[in-house]
């Protein structure tokens, strides 16, 4: 059987690599006439194919590619967002700039799912996407997904991975100490495992088939505003696939993918400058003509939605946003373990004590009928968020293994 670093040979993965990071150090002009050649290729090789495009919209990055693509490349597609997960500031940026909201995925008993029902049902979405994936497969355990668990606890890969030792499937020890416990039995370990339940999956019901489901429906493949500067489980294959992909089951383009953090608030400072000399009177006249804001409707005076602050230079020259540095649902757990204080859980408590304490306390119900929620979680992670403790608190400091 070919193993994984053959089939990477094979098909030349390690110079696609090398060329993607190289492309990665180039300055912002360049990268930005980069994203605009890559965005203009993707449409016409869609043009081609009979594919229609769309953009998909979240927070901060993707609205400006959304604005990149209409206003620099002339690209004129639909963007389209599960906006209801969003923060209310970035709900309003949406319905400015006209961004279609897709509900989430129907329920068996006829309702919508929400976030409190899968995370009920399915876990609580929390370190990262890859970690709680992980972490899910322990909680899930099956005869075909024995190979994965072994690798997750051991590092140990098998046949198909190529046998490896230490391989990155291998939960970090901070991570392994608190949820390996599934295992001890099997590989002979002390872990600890908590009392509920970690997914990934909350993403999937709230925003990612949904989404996917309106692409199928509208003959429609998607803009993505992914950076591999990011991280994460995409990074790796945004390198190896590039900007535009074009795959058996998956066609994408992700014109900002060698951006870092600096080049999409470049690039978000200068949307912005349009937006406040011209582009917001544009939007409100189109909505108003679409019907799809009244007159009344209050545009926001920013592109950038105000859950991120404002955009401002440190004395070195290096950008950053006053409050958020990325945002997501508000109760989303992801990279909360690396957030300093005050996070965005206490953020919430700031801007909506109400909805703080429904998440933190009675978000979800365990066997006996008692309330819980992401108090329990974060505790149990060594997440502070007690509000009286900021300041003081040495829970929720990054560890060097918190980047491993
Ligand atoms: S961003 Fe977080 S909370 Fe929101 S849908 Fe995805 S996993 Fe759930």
């Amino acid at each position: 059987m070919e193993s994984v670093q053959e089939r990477m040979k094979r098909i030349g993965a390690y110079e696609k690599i090398a060329s993607f990071m190289q492309k990665e150090k180039q300055d912002y002009s360049f990268k930005r006439k980069y994203a605009q050649i890559r965005a203009e290729e993707f449409r016409s090789e869609c043009d081609k194919r009979g594919l229609n495009c769309h953009v998909s919209v979240g927070g901060l990055d993707s609205i400006i590619l959304y604005m990149f693509l209409h206003e620099v490349c002339g690209i004129d597609v639909p963007g389209v967002s599960a906006s209801t997960l969003e923060d209310r500031s970035i709900q309003r940026v949406h319905k400015a700039i006209g961004i279609i909201n897709v509900p989430p995925l129907m329920r068996e008993d006829g309702t919508r799912w929400t976030k409190p029902k899968v995370i009920q049902e399915f876990g609580f979405p929390v370190i990262s996407k890859e970690i709680a994936g992980k972490i899910e497969l322990l909680q899930n355990p099956t005869e075909k997904n024995k190979t994965v668990r072994h690798a997750i606890i051991t590092g140990e890969t098998g046949e198909y991975g190529g046998w490896q030792k230490n391989s990155k499937m291998q939960l970090n020890q901070r991570w392994l100490k608190l949820f390996g416990g599934y295992e001890n039995e099997t590989e002979g370990c002390d872990f600890q495992k908590p009392d509920f339940l970690v997914s990934a999956k909350c993403c999937y019901y709230l925003k990612e088939k949904n989404c996917d489901d309106w692409g199928k429906e509208h003959n429609s493949v998607p803009y993505l505003g992914l950076m591999a500067s990011e991280g994460g489980r995409r990074a790796k294959s945004l390198r190896m696939n590039g900007c535009n992909y074009f795959g058996a089951s998956t066609i994408r383009s992700a014109p900002f993918a060698i951006f870092h953090r600096q080049d999409i608030l470049s690039l978000a400072l200068e949307m912005d400058d349009l937006w406040k000399n011209g582009l917001k009177e544009k939007y409100q006249d189109a909505g108003i003509k679409e019907g799809r804001i009244s007159e009344c409707f209050q545009m926001p005076d920013s592109l950038i939605p105000e859950i991120y602050g404002t955009i401002e230079k440190k004395p070195d020259g290096t950008l950053y946003t006053t409050k958020a540095q990325r945002t997501g649902c508000s109760m989303c757990g992801f990279g909360i373990h690396m957030e300093k204080r005050p996070h965005r859980f206490d953020l919430l408590y700031e801007s909506n004590p109400k909805e703080w304490d429904y998440l933190m306390f009675h978000m979800c119900k365990d066997k006996d009928g008692n309330d819980y929620g992401w108090a329990k979680v974060l505790d149990y992670i060594g997440v502070g968020w007690d509000p009286t403790t900021i300041g003081g608190n040495c829970k929720g400091q990054m560890s060097l293994e918190d980047f491993m």
